[in-house]
């Protein structure tokens, strides 16, 4: 099969193309390197089944001849990590919104199967934990500038799932709760390479707040394989499925396994929110999603466990210290 992915430069674009690659089908990325990293995709240039266009979405005119011309459609290009959305609050909400216009606007005019992810921001505030995908959004005021992501990729849902009530176009929804692994850097803010590269090079590790608040963090690898398999189970068309892990971990703890885990002496700093992100800035306590909907769609179940997960981010920082050593 032909399959189109934008930002497939990025962190879970790029193992989705790695997978694909693997799966003998014909992989087009399209990615303008903005947070997408070309060293994420160079070792498949060359591979027959591979081509990379260096291009944003927003190019309406290539997109139109990359979606016709293609089967299936991974719409992973996105503005990502709650440090960018909160210093580039105009892109994030322009990039977010403009791209999945244009990407579900030639899917509906060729009639293509397109996955659209949204994320877990979504549920905001919301306190009945696990997140259940019909449950009620709870973002805050404009002008706590955090909740730009959570309303553009929200905007990003109804869009996608106007398109299917108007014309049956095949578009499945999925909302991403805190999808960790190698690849990722941490320089948008994520916690979790963040601490694992601050941990190995024995730096403190910044916990924001008290480290009460807690997180569900999903191996790449578990999260792609969920990408997958709603694309090709047509019952999965016009819904929303929440994808991630349920094990859930205070920060505080994270910090601690981080350090334990990478045999560090690390000592773990705790900074007020407001140092971190600036002004406007809420977080939220608990983000834990249910699975139900994607364990009956298409029997998802993670089998990757946090310990697996700082293990494979502590692989990926050792590979790269080695090579920048040996470089220098
Ligand atoms: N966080 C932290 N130290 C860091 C980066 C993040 O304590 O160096 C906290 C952050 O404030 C949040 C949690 O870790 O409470 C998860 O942050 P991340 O940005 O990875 O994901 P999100 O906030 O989108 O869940």
């Amino acid at each position: 099969m032909k399959i189109l992915i934008t930002g497939g430069a990025g962190f879970v674009g790029s193992h989705l193309a790695d997978k694909l690659i693997g799966q003998g089908h014909e992989i087009t990325v399209i990615d303008d390197l903005s947070t997408g990293r070309y060293q994420n995709v160079e070792h498949l240039e060359g591979h027959e089944n591979f081509r990379l266009i260096i291009d944003t979405v927003l190019n309406d005119k290539l997109m139109e001849e990359l979606i016709r011309e293609t089967d299936r459609v991974f719409h992973m290009a996105s503005a990502v990590g709650v440090r960018l959305i909160m210093e580039r609050p105009v892109k994030t909400i322009e990039t977010i919104f403009r791209g999945t216009d244009v990407v579900l606007g030639f899917c509906s005019r060729y009639r293509k199967r397109v996955l659209v992810p949204s994320t877990s921001e979504v549920y905001g505030k919301g306190a009945s934990v696990p997140f259940r995908e019909e449950d009620d959004l709870l973002t805050g005021s404009t002008d706590k500038h955090r909740w730009a992501y959570a309303c553009a990729k929200t905007l990003d849902e109804f869009l996608a799932l106007a398109h299917w009530k108007e014309t049956r176009l095949p578009v499945v929804v999925v909302r991403l709760f805190n999808t960790v692994g190698p690849r990722q850097t941490g320089q948008y803010g994520m916690v979790v390479p963040n601490f694992v590269k601050s941990a190995i090079k024995g730096e403190p590790l910044t916990v924001h707040g008290d480290g009460n608040q807690s997180r569900c963090f999903g191996h790449v690898l578990d999260i792609i394989e969920g990408l997958t398999a709603v694309i090709e189970n047509p019952d999965c068309f016009g819904q929303v499925i929440n994808l991630g892990n349920a094990e859930e971990v205070s920060i505080r703890s994270l910090a601690e396994k981080a350090i334990a885990m990478t045999g560090s002496d690390s000592e773990i700093r705790y900074i007020p929110y407001e140092e971190a992100y600036g002004e406007g800035f809420e977080d939220m306590q608990r983000r834990v999603p249910s699975l139900d909907k994607a364990k009956r769609l298409v029997g998802y179940q993670p089998t990757r466990t946090l310990e697996d997960i700082i293990n494979d981010v502590a692989d990926q920082f050792h590979r790269e210290i080695k090579a920048e050593a040996a470089m220098a």
